[in-house]
């Protein structure tokens, strides 16, 4: 018998497609417990972050319409794919443009994140479908309204993301610093000693990503991640768990927030734990309640309940929050012309997850 319970809420056809050789559409469970354990344990209805019709199937149906409407997406990040997948499912004539060169907007980053390797499968997922469902894919383009209006589309789906949001901060623009996306996607080198400014899930990731070895290859072995949570396979110990292994930090890390909270109160219901477990494994400075006053040469000057200090550290790697993309939209109601819709991080920067972009693009596309 093969027993499965989260995969089946990704894809309920899991074994019909299986059992036809459709093995590259199955919707993978990447494990990230967001609309499922983390609904049942507040109380909520359990989902599914990649497929957000789990247990609203009677509420969130795509069905064909009667009518095919022309829909340009902008972005093909969770939001963008979601939305041009279902709106063609539905019967419509859809059109993916996304600026960069890949489809997965921001989940390409969060992947190189240790233990987000599996976010690939929701990627492999959405490309496959976006063959099936015969949505037409313009990569390498960054589009603007005037090409949009021009092309006489019904409706035009703004699911441009982000952009990184920069604190007022003195000294802001010193060679110090650096955003998320210098690290992740510019890989440009990091120092040893490091101050990220912000602790929601972006500086967590960014902290583990900066704590991890590179010369050990992702995944991380199983050997080395029992060693590290003190696992004992052969069950010889009480409870099966033995000393974990001593973490060898390979850098200095302090992650800061302004909120007094506990850093990483906002984490998920049950997979929070994980990630702060790690970081204090690897001694990482979680400091709340954090003033920052100003950088510069020495490093980054804060207060800490009234105590100045300063973090003489060699970069400053900014996760401070996001602000909407939204140049694409009219700045004035139209009243002719083609409707147009913001989703995902477009729509509110604020709060966002890869949950609310995939359910927002689906739940609109089904209402064209
Ligand atoms: C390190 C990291 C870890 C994360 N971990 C998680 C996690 O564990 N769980 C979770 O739920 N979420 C996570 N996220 C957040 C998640 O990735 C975002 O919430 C999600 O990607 C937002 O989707 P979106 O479609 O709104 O925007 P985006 O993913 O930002 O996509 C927007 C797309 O629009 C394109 N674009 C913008 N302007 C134009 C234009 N004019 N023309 C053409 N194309 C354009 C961009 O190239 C981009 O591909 C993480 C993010 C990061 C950075
Ligand atoms: S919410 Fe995440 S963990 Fe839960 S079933 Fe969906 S993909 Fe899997």
């Amino acid at each position: 018998m093969v027993s499965m319970a989260r995969p089946f809420l990704a894809d309920p056809e899991f074994v019909n497609k299986a059992a036809e050789g459709r093995v590259d559409e199955i919707n993978t469970c990447i494990a990230c417990n967001q609309a499922c354990l983390d609904h049942t344990f507040s109380n909520q209805r359990a989902s599914c972050l990649v497929n957000p019709r789990a247990a609203h199937e009677t509420e969130l149906q795509y069905l064909k319409k009667a009518a095919a409407k022309r829909v340009a997406v902008v972005g093909a990040g969770p939001a963008g794919l979601s939305a041009a997948t279902v709106a063609a499912s539905c019967g419509h004539d859809v059109s993916l443009f996304d600026s960069s060169d890949s489809v997965g907007g921001q989940f390409k980053i969060a992947m190189q994140i240790p233990g987000k390797e599996e976010f690939k499968e929701t990627l492999r997922y959405f490309t496959k479908r976006l063959e099936v469902t015969g949505v037409k894919v313009h990569l390498g383009k960054r589009v603007t309204r005037e090409e949009l209006l021009a092309q006489g589309f019904d409706h035009i789906i703004v699911a441009t993301g982000i952009s990184p949001r920069t604190p007022r901060i003195e000294g802001i623009d010193h060679p110090k610093v650096m955003s998320y996306l210098d690290v992740l996607l510019h890989k440009k080198p990091v120092g040893k000693k490091v101050a990220i400014i912000g602790a929601g899930g972006i500086g967590f990731d960014v902290a583990e990503y900066l704590l991890h070895d590179p010369a050990t290859p992702l995944p991380i072995p199983l050997s080395t991640w029992l060693g590290e949570w003190g696992i004992d396979l052969q069950a010889k110990q009480n409870g099966g768990l033995i000393k974990p292994e001593d973490a060898h930090p390979i850098r200095d890390i302090y992650l800061l927030q302004r909120k007094a909270s506990k850093v990483g109160a906002g984490l998920g219901k049950t997979s929070g734990w994980v990630h702060r477990a790690t970081l204090q494994r690897n001694k990482v400075h979680m400091l709340a309640g954090v003033d920052y006053q100003k950088i510069d040469d020495q490093g980054l000057h804060i207060s800490v309940g009234g105590k100045t200090q300063v973090l003489d550290v060699d970069h400053i790697i900014l996760c401070a929050g996001q602000e909407s993309l939204t140049e694409l939209m009219p700045t004035q109601a139209n009243e002719t012309g083609p409707r147009f819709h913001k989703i995902g991080g477009a729509a509110l920067a604020s709060e966002l997850d890869a949950k609310r972009a995939i359910k927002e693009g689906a739940e609109l596309a089904a209402s064209l």
